[in-house]
């Protein structure tokens, strides 16, 4: 029976030019997540407010399902459209409306009008009062109430005439592209694609950098990260995902460096890549899904040991979170099940029994001169053997 969505948005923040640049960017995320369901839709922008009309048939719920994974969207109303053929006509609409959808008719509403044309013969003070009395004398059991209603019963009159009163929740946060591009280093781990789910959230792109170490790990590990990507993907939109082949310089650090230190040092090469290829891709930070105390390459001394390598502001939203919450967001958004599929990692191939938890970065920077050799050419192949996946 609905046959067009209003999108609601949180309006806060973005007056002026920034509303327009929201309000554009939030379009451009629908149509990309809409281009994926059944069926053709026409996205607008109209005095204020976004819809998204249904041109022919659709799939109901595959159309909600994708449109609350974009993010910037607070709620989605499922809308009816009828022609305006007056009021009585109108009338008759609504209270079949009102029993298509609310099957228990024990409850409390208002109707809440507004003419966005100025020539409907009546004033919206008047359709409120005229069509909850019809509604009242159709359903006998329901009752009016001005400050609380169960039922807000919204009726729009435009060129046509909308009727709507559910809301359902979006996933809130900003549309993405509002707020500039980030690079995550994506593992085949839990933690990271819910990392770059969130930093997606607050409006930035995601591009992605994975590590593999072959053929000490395989191509279905690889396959993993890109399967991870894509569902990152869901949300974030189309995902850049560089894959660099590492076995060289992990293979290196193994013979020049001691063992317990090899995680660490390991990483630091990751991060001062990943940066590397995050300023050649404009993005504007990096991200990953270390969280306090984890394992050992994350306790706050190993964590300045990876910062330190950096300029670009390293995001870790995951900080201070426990596993079981970062589990849950996992599941939500529906990467847990590739998530915990078991393919190797390339960190847990050479980790050391004992691990340095305490690392003195020193230590750690006197130690990685033993690579200075040949870590600038393992490095320099490894950017250019560097291998670009677009994932969408
Ligand atoms: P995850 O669940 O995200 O794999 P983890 O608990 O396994 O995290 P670590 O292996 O210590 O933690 O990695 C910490 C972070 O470093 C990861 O969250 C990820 O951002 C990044 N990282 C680790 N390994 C790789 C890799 N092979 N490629 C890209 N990024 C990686
Ligand atoms: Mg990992």
């Amino acid at each position: 029976m609905f046959t067009a969505f209003l999108i609601k948005y949180a309006e806060i923040g973005i007056k002026g030019k920034n509303r327009y640049l929201f309000e554009d960017a939030l379009v451009h995320q629908i149509k990309f997540a809409l281009k994926k369901c059944e069926g053709r839709f026409l996205i607008h922008k109209s005095q204020g407010r976004i819809y998204v009309d249904a041109q022919g048939e659709f799939d109901y719920d595959e159309t909600v399902e994708h449109l609350q994974k974009v993010f910037g969207i607070s709620g989605i109303c499922p809308v009816v459209y009828v022609e305006d053929e007056g009021f009585e006509k109108l009338c008759d609409r609504v209270i079949r409306y009102i029993g298509d959808v609310y099957p228990d008719k024990n409850r409390t509403f208002k109707v809440h009008s507004r003419r966005a044309r100025k020539d409907y013969p009546k004033e919206s003070m008047e359709i409120n009062a005229d069509m909850g009395e019809a509604i009242l004398n159709a359903y006998p059991e329901m009752s009016v109430d001005v400050h609380n209603p169960e039922i807000l019963l919204n009726i729009e009159i435009r060129e046509k005439i909308y009727i709507y009163s559910e809301t359902i929740p979006g996933p809130g946060g900003m549309p993405v592209g509002t707020g500039g591009k980030a690079m995550l280093l994506l593992s085949g781990g839990i933690d990271s694609p819910v990392a770059g789910y969130m930093i997606a959230k607050r409006g930035v792109k995601i591009d992605a950098v994975y590590f593999h170490a072959p053929p000490y790990t395989s191509e279905r590990a690889k396959q993993k990260v890109v399967d991870l990507a894509r569902i990152v993907s869901e949300y974030a939109g189309p995902v850049w995902l560089h894959v660099i082949n590492f076995t060289d310089i992990q293979l290196y650090i193994y013979e020049k460096c001691p063992h317990e230190e090899l995680t660490i040092i390991m990483r630091r090469y990751m991060m001062r890549i990943a940066e590397h290829i995050a300023r050649e891709t404009g993005c504007l930070g990096l991200i990953t899904g270390e969280s306090i105390g984890q394992v050992a390459s994350q306790t706050m001394n190993s964590l300045i040991a990876t910062n330190e390598v950096c300029e670009l502001p390293v995001y870790r939203p995951l900080i201070g979170f426990d596993k079981m919450e970062i589990v849950d967001i996992s599941q939500k958004i529906d990467a847990f099940e590739t998530s915990i599929q078991p393919y190797e990692d390339c960190c847990t191939i050479f980790v050391a029994r004992h691990p340095v938890t305490k690392p003195n970065v020193n230590i750690i920077r006197r130690h990685e001169r033993n690579l200075e050799e040949r870590i600038e050419e393992l490095v320099q192949t490894a950017l250019d053997t560097k291998e670009l996946i677009v994932v969408e």
